[in-house]
Formats: structure tokens, C-alpha cells, sequence
């Protein structure tokens, strides 16, 4: 490069310091200064809340995810969704700006509705909100009623909203919010007295892996258990490329989320995520309601098997048998080179009570576990597992705090591997572990999101990524007369 080319340092920092403080920040002493640390935030472990509203908005037949907010928001939510799943992730917004937000955002939602419906022909919008109108305060419920009455859209339209402040909680609130309205609204009216549809009402939870959501139905199919997926995003966000673009590819059908208020049962196994539409549903759907936690590991996906079989009083079919016992079969081919291994683990409170399970179970140590919005019920729940265990002595909960606590931890107390999702790229390349991304979202690697994580299928696809890779490592790393044929 010229000398006129070079770039000029606005300020010049001798070499030296650069080391000095790129070796200081992976010392004791910075941790404490970075634990002590309280008004900023840095590599949170979550998104904002209308990026799971927008999840469950998709995850319904027709529906339209419409952003009552800033353009750039939507971009966001849109572009992670997109990155993550390598599928269009189409939304509409009504681009508040400043006037909106002087004026509030009425207008642009009259406007955004009008558009929206005339072009995209939804069977149904669902609006959430971005931080702007939450700030000036916007009135949604006014909002909408006013543009039913001005005729902007159609009367019998369905178009549940919900507010979506990103300033609390994360993508699980938001996912929460959303999906709790469009069960309010489309069920309204149709409880229908002593109807039962015989059916399982299923809520996976704010889960962005559709591979999981293939397996519930086929666990479902191989008992015979008649349900309703309610939130599916199965064919939305893995749809087959067969050279046409649809807009809507699959989703809920809303005949029969409006009818699933009738349902035999409704299980959610996402309760960290669905806690406000489980009592919603609690309080108002017949039948019975069941709350598990993701099935990840052997003991929680048992405990599904087992409640399933019991709540429609049919055995545990033989092919799931013979499916547990592949998967106990690979947790002891693979158990050596989990065992007593070290892990980092992050992410949403339900994904991260199965990774500690899951972990404990192969006899591996879930060391550092930490969750950027977490509570103290779920820090109880995490300490209960760790203290049923041998291997969780010693392991400890971080509840609501970053990636960048996160990295001191694994560089003044080292661990083999972390677990979490793209985002602690950074943390493990520093550590120089390899990171599992089980989580949401993935960026930075194919497919991930089609491999499941639950049930006993999703036992083997993680004990056979976490022991190929340290495999790997070592076949990299040993010494010419340790590279064997046998691992
Ligand atoms: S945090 Fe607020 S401003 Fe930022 S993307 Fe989310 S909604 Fe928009």
C-alpha cells in the first residue's frame, strides 16, 4: 500500500499497549471489573421481543407479521430470521418516523393495514410493535378498532396484536406476547359446550429449529395421537425449493387453532417461553393442561413418552422404544469423550435447562451456565439439576448477564467446549474451544436448525456432533505416533 493510502490512527497506540490490554482483559482482575460492570450491556444472549412475536406470526396459515414500528426494526427481525433459516422471512412494516413519533402512529398503521391487505391478501395480520410507539405509548387497541371502523380493512378480518416493548424481556416475551393474542382472538366464541376434539393441542415454544418440530409430529404419528401444532413453523421456514415462491408456505391451519379451545389436551414444552398464554389457556381451554419442559437428554424426553402414553391411554409404541434404545446406545459409544468434560453453556431458559440435562446425563460438567434475561425460579430449576448430579458440583448459574462476562469466565476459568449459538463465536475463537451452536440464532453454519435437538433423535445428533468433534481436536492436535486409525 502508498504512504497516502495508509490509514491514519486518529490515535496512535503503541504496540505494547496493545498487548498489554489484550493480555489484561483475560485476567482475574478484569473479571471483576466486568462483573462489577452494571449500565451497559455488551453480546446480550437474546434478541428483542418482536422477533419472537414475528416467529409466531408466521407460524399461523396466511398470516401477514406486520411491524408497528421503525423500518429498521423490521429489517432486523426480518434479516435474523432470514440469516438464520436461509428462507425469505416476509413482513410488512408501517415505517413510523419522526412525525410518528410526535404524532403517534396511528396514520402510518391506518396506512400500512390498507396496503398491506390489499397486496398481500393475508387471511390474517398479526401486529406487534417495535420500541418507538412503545415510548410515545401509541394505543393499539383504539388503533385497530378505529381502522375496522373506517373500513381500512375488512370487519371480519382477523388481526390480533400485542405490545412488544423491546426494553423488557427478549424474543421469548415477545413470542409470548404475540401468540397469546392470536389464541384470544381466534378462539373467541367457539368453545362449544361438551364438544372434545379428541385432539392434542402441542406448543413447541420459542423454538427456531424446525427439525424439532418434524419430531414432534412424528412422535405424535407413531402413537396415533390425533393433534394440532399450534405456532408451526415447520413448512414456513423449511420449505421445499420447488422453484414457486408462496408467500404463506404452511402454518397452523386457523379453523383449527379457533377450534383447539375444544381440545382434549394442550401441552406446551416451552414454559419459559409460553408462561402468560399457558395460563391464559389454563383458565380457559377444556380439557387438560400439561406443562413439560423441552424434551432434551433421556430423563425429559421419557417423561414426554410417558405422559403422552398416559394422557391418551395408549402404549409406548415399540418403534420409540427401539428408538430409545439406539439413543442410550450412542450416550454410551459416545460417553467417553464427554465424560468429565467442561462446558460453557448459554441461552433462553428452556433450551438451557435441556442443555444442563442433556450434559449432566453423559457425565459431562455444564460449568459456566449463564442466561442473559434469566429469573430466580429459573436459577432454582438449574440448581435443582445441578445438585441431583455428581457432575454439577462446582458448576455455576449466571443469571442476566452477557457474552462478554461470559468470555471472562472461559478465560480465567477454563472450559473444553461451550454450548450456545453464533453469537459466542467470538468467546470460544479467544479460548480457542470449539463452540456447539444448538441455539438461536445461527448465522455462521448450514442446516443446523433441520437437525433436532429433541427426543431420542435429538440425543444421538448431539452426542455424535460434540464427540466427533473433540475426536477431531484430537486427531489434529496429538502427536504423529498417537494418530490412530482407533479413537
Ligand atoms: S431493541 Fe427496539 S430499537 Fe432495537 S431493534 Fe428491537 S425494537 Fe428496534
Amino acid at each position: 500500500m502508498s504512504a497516502e493510502a495508509a490509514v491514519k490512527y486518529v490515535t496512535e497506540t503503541p504496540i505494547e499497549e496493545v498487548e498489554r490490554v489484550a493480555a489484561w482483559i483475560n485476567s482475574e482482575e478484569y473479571k471483576e471489573k466486568n462483573f462489577a460492570r452494571q449500565a451497559l450491556v455488551i453480546n446480550p444472549a437474546h434478541a428483542c421481543q418482536p422477533l419472537g412475536a414475528q416467529l409466531v406470526a408466521h407460524a399461523f396459515e396466511g398470516t401477514l407479521p406486520f411491524v408497528h414500528g421503525s423500518q429498521g426494526c423490521a429489517s432486523y427481525y426480518r434479516s435474523t430470521l432470514n440469516r438464520h433459516f436461509r428462507e425469505p422471512a416476509p413482513a410488512v412494516s408501517d415505517s413510523m418516523t419522526e412525525d410518528g413519533a410526535v404524532f403517534g402512529g396511528q396514520s402510518n398503521l391506518h396506512e400500512g393495514l390498507e396496503n398491506a391487505y390489499a397486496l398481500y391478501k393475508p387471511k390474517m395480520i398479526a401486529v406487534f410493535t417495535s420500541c418507538m410507539p412503545e415510548v410515545i405509548g401509541d394505543d393499539l387497541t383504539a388503533f385497530i378498532k378505529n381502522a375496522k371502523k373506517k373500513a381500512v380493512v375488512p370487519e371480519e378480518l382477523p388481526i390480533p396484536y400485542a405490545n412488544t416493548p423491546s426494553f423488557n424481556g427478549s424474543h421469548i416475551h415477545g413470542y409470548d406476547a404475540m401468540l397469546l393474542s392470536i389464541l384470544q382472538l381466534l378462539t373467541e366464541g367457539k368453545q362449544v359446550e361438551g364438544r372434545c376434539t379428541g385432539k392434542l393441542n402441542l406448543i413447541a415454544g420459542c423454538d427456531f429449529n424446525t427439525g424439532n418440530y418434524r419430531e414432534y409430529t412424528r412422535i405424535l404419528k407413531e402413537f396415533g395421537i390425533p393433534a394440532t401444532f399450534l405456532a408451526d413453523i415447520s413448512e414456513v421456514f423449511d420449505s421445499p425449493l420447488d422453484g414457486t415462491y408462496k408467500v404463506y408456505p404452511g402454518g397452523t391451519k386457523l379453523d383449527d387453532a379457533a377450534d383447539s379451545i375444544n381440545g382434549k389436551v394442550t401441552l406446551t414444552l416451552g414454559p419459559y417461553a409460553t408462561a402468560k398464554s399457558f395460563a391464559w389457556i389454563k383458565d380457559n381451554y377444556s380439557g387438560k393442561h400439561v406443562s413439560l419442559p423441552i424434551p432434551m437428554g433421556i430423563a425429559k424426553t421419557d417423561a414426554l413418552i410417558m405422559r403422552l402414553s398416559e394422557l391418551f391411554n395408549k402404549p409406548v409404541p415399540a418403534s420409540l422404544k427401539a428408538e430409545r434404545g439406539r439413543a442410550v446406545d450412542a450416550m454410551t459409544d459416545s460417553h467417553q469423550y464427554l465424560h468429565g468434560k467442561k462446558f460453557a453453556v448459554y441461552g433462553d431458559p428452556d433450551y438451557l435447562l435441556g442443555y444442563v440435562s442433556f450434559l449432566l446425563e453423559m457425565g459431562a460438567v455444564p460449568h459456566h451456565i449463564l442466561c442473559s434475561k434469566g429469573s430466580k425460579k429459573l436459577e432454582k430449576e438449574l440448581q435443582a439439576l445441578l445438585d441431583a448430579s455428581l457432575y454439577g458440583k462446582g458448576c455455576k448459574i449466571y443469571m442476566n448477564k452477557d457474552l462478554w462476562h461470559l468470555r471472562s469466565l472461559v478465560m480465567t476459568d477454563p472450559v473444553e467446549a461451550i454450548i450456545g449459538d453464533t453469537h459466542g463465536k467470538f468467546a470460544a475463537r479467544d479460548a480457542k474451544i470449539p463452540l456447539f451452536r444448538f441455539g438461536f440464532p445461527i448465522f455462521d453454519r448450514v442446516n443446523k436448525h433441520r437437525y433436532p435437538l429433541v427426543g431420542y433423535m435429538g440425543i444421538i445428533n448431539m452426542v455424535t456432533e460434540i464427540a466427533n468433534k473433540f475426536i477431531d481436536i484430537k486427531d489434529e492436535t496429538c502427536e504423529d505416533r498417537f494418530f490412530e486409525m482407533m479413537r
